[in-house]
């Protein structure tokens, strides 16, 4: 197997990750410093970190017994095919999409099956609802904002989706609150849905790798089982717990992001490049005129890192840009600008 690989490449302008541009809120800050004193460094962590569950299920208005909390959404998405996948087992992904579903997949020896979004990159909700009728998955994986499209997915696909078979539906919505919708109000009826969120983009805490997700409670009973004992670290827990403190300072934030993504997108549209619409807080693009990967070579010698989708299916020529500062957009403009100005010395 090949591990998971997102390049990474010392520059001044980081727009590769999907990271937020800017720190959590200064109050947080001065706050954490005090738990160092208060956590019990000399105690095993609380192994079901019951307060911050309480926490994650009042922001969502569920009970503590509906939310499971790891080490990012990825542990997540791990225990959830720990518990589920496996051998004999699939799980069904629509390509393009997260590469970490079909990765964790096959770590887990669940076999993966793939198939193909419209050409649009959208989801047609009976050809999904017939694969999953056809292949019988364990765990089917949507993406909303799907990652790295930005393309939102509608209540009736996922509910096309879920209605179709009698294994388990996870939605990753790791970008949802820069979106329109959510799934957390149809998984309150379904017990065979599974959202799942992380503190690593809207939040600005991928340094503190945490997640979780929202489901039934027969569910998150078996992800407690498969996770290793105490796998949630004290210092974490309570740094989790002071972030949902700021939940406003959140919402700003993410408000600002959304704003400087209509920015940004405007922008775009005076290149030639196609631009897909986002509702995360990042933008896929592919140059018209312009070999992709010569583009984003020359956007790092420019000193601007975004992502280069040449490795994902159907994707070939594509780039993916985070939203930043606006003085970050603003440099990665004008790179691109000029790029695209230019002919290719060949
Ligand atoms: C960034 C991202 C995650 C986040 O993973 P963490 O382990 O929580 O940092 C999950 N899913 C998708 C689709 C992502 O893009």
């Amino acid at each position: 197997m090949e591990g998971y690989h997102s390049p990474q490449v010392d520059v001044p302008v980081r727009l590769n990750t999907n990271e937020a541009p800017d720190a959590p809120p200064d109050g947080w800050k001065q706050r954490i410093r005090g738990l160092i004193d208060s956590v019990q460094w000399q105690r095993y962590p609380d192994r079901r970190a019951s307060e911050l569950c309480s926490r994650i299920g009042e922001l969502h208005g569920v009970a503590p017994e509906r939310v499971f909390v790891a080490n990012g959404s990825n542990e997540v998405l791990q225990s959830i095919l720990l518990a589920y996948g496996g051998a004999g087992r699939s799980s069904l992904v629509f390509e393009p999409t997260y590469a970490l579903h079909s990765h964790i997949s096959r770590v887990t020896g669940t076999e993966v099956v793939e198939r193909d979004r419209e050409p649009d990159f959208s989801l047609d909700p009976n050809a999904a609802a017939a694969a999953v009728t056809e292949v019988e998955p364990a765990v089917t994986f949507l993406c909303s904002p799907n990652n790295p499209t930005g393309m939102v997915e509608s209540l009736e696909v996922i509910a096309t989706v879920s209605a179709a078979g009698e294994g388990l539906v996870v939605v990753d919505e790791a970008y949802g609150q820069f979106s329109t919708h959510t799934v957390l109000d149809p998984v309150r009826e379904d017990d065979g849905l599974i959202v799942s969120r992380t503190f690593s983009k809207t939040w600005a805490m991928a340094g503190a790798r945490l997640g979780y997700c929202v489901a039934a409670p027969e569910v998150t009973e078996q992800l407690w089982k498969v996770v290793l004992p105490y796998h949630l670290d004290s210092f974490k827990q309570a740094a989790g717990i002071l972030a949902l403190d700021y939940v406003v300072e959140m919402e700003q934030r993410v408000a600002r992001l959304v704003e400087e993504r209509g920015r940004l997108v405007a922008a775009l549209r005076e290149f030639p490049v196609e631009v897909w619409p986002s509702g995360a807080n990042f933008v896929l693009f592919r140059p018209t005129e312009r070999d992709g990967t010569y583009v984003w070579q020359q956007l790092v010698d420019r000193g601007v890192l975004v992502r280069n989708c040449a490795s994902w299916p159907r994707l070939d020529g594509c780039l993916r840009v985070t939203i930043g500062l606006p003085a970050e957009d603003d440099a990665f403009l004008a790179a691109l600008g000029e790029i695209l100005e230019t002919e290719p010395v060949t």
